[in-house]
């Protein structure tokens, strides 16, 4: 079996297709600047040179011609022709309280993520714009949605509920939903693999640290909270978003700046985070370089980020009555080995002792606590995209 995933950007649009059997991808690839000038893909297919194109694509159903033009290519391509693709598994950022595990794409589910729009307006328009795009040019096909804020449903009410008028949630669902639950579900699994033992018999704190971030408690398998909450600016400092900070100062921003409440959310969103504190730059890369030569502000953005981290990990410990494992996954958390040292240094209290030595890896799945270490320190690489495949899989399975 083989199965297309498409995640879909207000301009962009990633791709992979995994073939089920042994769970290898055999193409991946990214088309950028759809709809505006100088639009690409870039093709990668497994044992064969990296290609690009710059063409023209006005819209997503281009984007995605483009895609299965190059998916059956006969010098760049992996496939005669998309008869031999199964089904094709989407993301979308979404789902509300409507959703709280994948499903088969029909009408009312396409309705569905259009009320969630609301909820998401820069995610779920461009990810139904792919869907749409996805049936026209493949009639027939299977489509399945699997949802970023779907592992999160089973949170408990005192953890999703803001302290508001209850009539604000009960009108307009103001509640935390959390983000990133495909990779924090994926590596939960892979940590319980690696510790060798059942999910449902350990407590876990993901930690997934990229430009986007957020912390996740995860008790016998099943999401407790998560930093994140009614966007994705809620919770951890990020890469250029300001996470928690307290909501009077938007009214005060706007004040002072002259600026509307888009404009100071705005500024929240893509000004702050380790960018604003550090001047430098929203990639840990950068600021790590730059807080080794002697940058100040950028050496406070590393200090600030790990101990907003380190602050949610103890939380979470607390909220679970103890953790087993701290798993760290994506960009910064699979390869910033200096940022994964500082959260540890904060968690000796709790048992967790890392061995700077095992430490010292990359992008690879390995448990880095000493032998004494009470709770276990561990590296494993998420795959957002193998966990929509999977889903796509079995929802396919369970239909036949
Ligand atoms: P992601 O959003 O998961 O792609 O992660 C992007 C973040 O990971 C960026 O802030 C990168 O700077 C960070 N990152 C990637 N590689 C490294 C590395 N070797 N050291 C430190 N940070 C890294």
């Amino acid at each position: 079996m083989k199965i297309l995933v498409l995640n879909c950007g207000s301009s962009s649009l990633k791709y992979q297709l995994i073939d089920m059997g042994n769970e290898d991808a055999l193409a991946k690839g990214l088309v950028e600047r759809i709809g505006i000038e100088g639009s690409r893909i870039v093709h990668e297919a497994a044992g064969k040179d990296k290609f690009t194109l710059e063409t023209a694509m006005q819209s997503h159903s281009e984007a995605i011609g483009h895609v299965m033009d190059a998916l059956t290519d006969s010098e760049h391509g992996v496939i005669r022709s998309m008869d031999e693709i199964n089904a094709v598994g989407h993301r979308v950022v979404h789902g509300g309280e409507k959703f709280a595990a994948s499903v088969i794409i029909d009408d009312k589910v396409k309705e569905a993520i259009v009320e969630c729009a609301e909820l998401a307006p820069l995610h779920n328009p461009p990810n139904l714009t792919g869907i749409k795009a996805a049936e026209e040019l493949m009639p027939g096909k299977p489509q399945v949605a699997v949802f970023d804020t779907a592992f999160h449903q089973t949170m408990p009410d005192k953890a999703y509920m803001y302290a508001i008028p209850m009539d604000l949630y009960r009108k307009y669902k103001i509640r935390r939903y959390g983000f990133h639950g495909t990779s924090h579900r994926y590596v939960s699994e892979m940590a319980a693999g690696l510790l060798g033992r059942p999910v449902t018999g350990l407590k876990m704190v993901t930690c997934h640290l990229g430009n986007g971030a957020s912390v996740c408690a995860i008790d016998g398998g099943v999401s407790v909270d998560t930093s994140m909450g009614f966007t994705p600016l809620e919770g951890l400092i990020m890469g250029t978003r300001s996470g928690d900070i307290d909501p009077a100062v938007v009214q005060f921003v706007m004040d002072k700046e002259g600026v509307d409440a888009k404009g100071a959310i705005d500024i929240l969103n893509k000004k702050s985070g380790v960018l604003g504190i550090s001047g430098v730059s929203s990639d840990f890369r950068d600021i790590e370089d730059a807080a080794s030569k002697g940058n100040a502000q950028a050496s406070l953005a590393l200090e600030s980020f790990c101990y907003r981290v380190a602050k949610y990990v103890g939380g979470y410990a607390a909220a679970m009555n103890g953790v087993d494992a701290v798993v760290f996954t994506a960009g910064l958390g699979e390869n910033g080995k200096l940022v994964r040292e500082k959260i540890c240094g904060y968690l000796g209290y709790l048992g967790l002792e890392a061995d700077l030595e095992k430490n010292n890896v990359r992008g690879k799945l390995v448990d880095f606590g000493t032998p004494g270490s009470k709770v276990r320190p561990l590296i494993v690489p998420t795959n957002e995209e193998l966990v929509i495949a999977r889903d796509t899989k079995a929802l396919l399975v369970k239909k036949s």
